[in-house]
């Protein structure tokens, strides 16, 4: 998945009837990184690919944080709009070393409790205006880093790029092999079918996924981790498929996981 992605989904999300949800997710996926900071940006991105191209690593937070200024920016316009919406969100001005912790510890998947609180917001409104504001910056990571990824020998439970857990999944056209894509970067990455790609469960009497009528979507869930993936099947698609759109078309699905007692995971 890349920018332009993310630019096809803002603009098909305008076309939909605004609900608050929809108009919150069209405005996150809006958010860009400046052209002023593209070259800084462009030069770290080159040098990371250079050690990355010689042997795959998962990028640290120091390899993914080249400059203050352009991260605080972003986080200052996600919580911008976060606060439009979610009431007693708004971040008064925190110090750009405080944005910065909270960032790193966001990036490691570390408890933020202590860090939102003096910042003086939730822990969820902060991790949702830090995971979009790092989302134009990951992206822009992945397009370059992905397609230098081992895809046959990766096979693990992360995204070999970021590190980041998957948030969706597709089975792909020419074979129906499974496919997890990363919640934070969008970096797509070749996995088992009948793994768990949260616990590592293998148990088949204890992994399982239910689909709709047309079978166009799967919910695969696991009973050891109780954790499920949505997936959507390719090979009942035609044209082009928006995986960030698709995250969000199938909402529905997150909500009869829910029902069912399994929790996302990430
Ligand atoms: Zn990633
Ligand atoms: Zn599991």
């Amino acid at each position: 998945m890349s920018t332009q992605a993310d630019s096809g989904t803002v603009e098909q999300l305008g076309e939909w009837k605004q609900t608050r949800y929809i108009d919150l997710r069209r405005k996150l996926l809006g958010l860009k990184v400046k052209d002023s900071y593209l070259p800084v940006l462009d030069e770290h991105i080159r040098q990371v690919a250079e050690r990355f191209a010689q042997s795959n690593f998962v990028l640290q937070f120091e390899d993914v944080f080249p400059d203050q200024a352009l991260f605080c920016e972003l986080f200052s316009e996600a919580n911008g709009i976060v606060s439009e919406q979610i009431p007693d969100s708004r971040a008064e001005n925190p110090q750009p070393s405080l944005i910065k912790k909270a960032a790193n510890a966001w990036y490691r998947y570390s408890s933020m409790s202590d860090i939102a609180q003096k910042i003086g917001i939730s822990w969820e409104a902060l991790s949702l205006c830090l995971k979009n504001a790092f989302h134009p910056i990951l992206v822009r990571y992945s397009e370059k880093l992905s397609p230098l990824v081992k895809q046959d020998s990766w096979r693990q439970r992360v995204c070999p790029v970021c590190g980041g857990k998957p948030d969706f999944s597709f089975l792909d056209r020419e074979a129906g092999a499974r496919w997890l894509i990363c919640s934070r970067c969008d970096t797509e990455w070749l996995f088992l079918r009948l793994e768990c790609p949260f616990c590592g469960n293998q148990d088949q009497d204890s992994l399982a996924y239910l689909t709709d009528g047309k079978e166009l979507y799967r919910l695969y869930t696991c009973e050891q981790c109780r954790i499920y993936v949505k997936a959507i099947d390719l090979r009942r698609t035609e044209g082009e498929v928006l995986f960030p759109l698709e995250r969000i078309l199938t909402l529905d699905l997150d909500r009869q996981a829910h029902e069912a007692g399994y929790q996302p995971g990430w």
